[in-house]
């Protein structure tokens, strides 16, 4: 019995959310009793994932492998496990391990939860936490399957670096098969994923239209953050709907977001609520995103996001 951990990378580094599902997959062999193996493909990261807690990191360099196609690495990750008894597997609910994990869970005959959000129980009964009716709920979910796939959300566990360094194998798994093939990919370079982001500034209609964007798009760059938008925002096309968050959305779980001239329609909360600490900016005393706000700041988004800008950058010498 091991505990796989799928360490994905980006631009030659493992993702902030990789490791943390190792960390995650390694205080869940320690109440298992067993040890973890990390699977990379593509780059190698600079980080050692021992460091994590992976006490075993396997690097796959099939050519196949050298972009990305979710059945070729679940094929790879499910051969990989029968190979070293691997029976419970930790992906990070990333844009590609949402793909992955279903097509793992199918090819190991193993249960599946997804949006998971704590370290699971394994005192009796396997159980996990999951968010639930648009992230308003947490379900404990139990696993009856031998063979179980979990899949965490970012942002929800906690990075710990007080493991050992370990070597990285390097393998040829030649099992890279698929049924699809991707025939060309467009990367946006120099953005933050949105499920992945620490900080996210967001707007809604309140910034009366396409042009106006600048003002969060500064203030992103500033901070570092992702951009995100409401509903009806993208429905107009001032923003690309991979940037629409809510319950028709993405769900996302940044330490911090700023919603400037959002109104906080409980639709929209379905996919931010759980953000650690939310800013909003609204001119409407009334509106309803400030009764969800931890800070809230009554006024025109048109006015506040320039200073909060211009004291941004002060603040970080930019
Ligand atoms: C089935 C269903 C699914 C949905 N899914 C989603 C979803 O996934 N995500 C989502 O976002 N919505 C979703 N919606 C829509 C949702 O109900 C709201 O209509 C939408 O979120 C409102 O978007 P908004 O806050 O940008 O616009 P509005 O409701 O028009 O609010 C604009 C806000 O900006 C404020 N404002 C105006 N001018 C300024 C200014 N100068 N400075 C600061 N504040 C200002 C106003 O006071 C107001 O509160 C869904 C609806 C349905 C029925």
């Amino acid at each position: 019995m091991a505990v796989i951990i799928y360490a994905e990378s980006d631009n030659n580094t493992y993702k902030k959310s990789s490791l943390e599902a190792i960390t995650y997959g390694k205080d869940l062999a320690n109440k298992l009793g067993t040890s973890t193996i990390a699977i990379s493909m593509g780059t190698v990261g600079p980080q050692n994932l021992g460091t994590y807690g992976a006490d075993v990191h396997i690097h796959c360099t099939d050519n196949s492998l050298s972009s990305f196609n979710p059945q070729t690495f679940a094929n790879t990750i499910s051969t990989l496990a029968n190979n070293n008894s691997g029976d419970v597997f930790v992906i990070s609910q990333t844009y590609n391990g949402k793909s992955i994990a279903p097509l793992l869970a199918v090819k190991q005959d193993a249960a599946l939860v997804t949006g998971i959000v704590d370290i699971a129980e394994t005192e009796g009964a396997f159980t996990v936490k999951k968010t639930a009716f648009s992230s308003k709920a947490i379900a404990h979910v139990e696993l009856t399957a031998n063979k179980k796939v979990l899949s965490i959300i970012p942002n929800s566990y906690k990075i710990e670096e007080n493991g050992t360094e370990v070597s990285t194998t390097e393998q040829q798994v030649g099992s890279a098969s698929a049924n699809t093939t991707i025939v060309s990919t467009h990367k946006e370079t120099g953005k933050i994923p949105l499920t992945e982001a620490e900080l996210v500034v967001s707007a809604g209609r309140g910034l009366k239209g396409a042009e106006n964007w600048h003002m969060v798009e500064d203030l992103a760059n500033a901070l570092g953050a992702a951009t995100a938008c409401s509903k009806p925002v993208s429905d107009m096309e001032w923003r690309p709907h991979s940037e629409h968050v809510g319950q028709t959305g993405i769900t996302i779980k940044p330490n911090l977001y700023i919603a400037a001239g959002i109104s906080g329609a409980i639709q929209h909360l379905a996919g931010v609520g759980s953000s650690k600490v939310i800013c909003v900016i609204n001119t409407d005393p009334e509106a309803p995103f400030f009764k969800a706000a931890d800070y809230g700041i009554v006024g025109d988004a048109f006015e506040v996001l320039p200073r909060l800008l211009k004291r941004v950058k002060e603040v970080k010498g930019i």
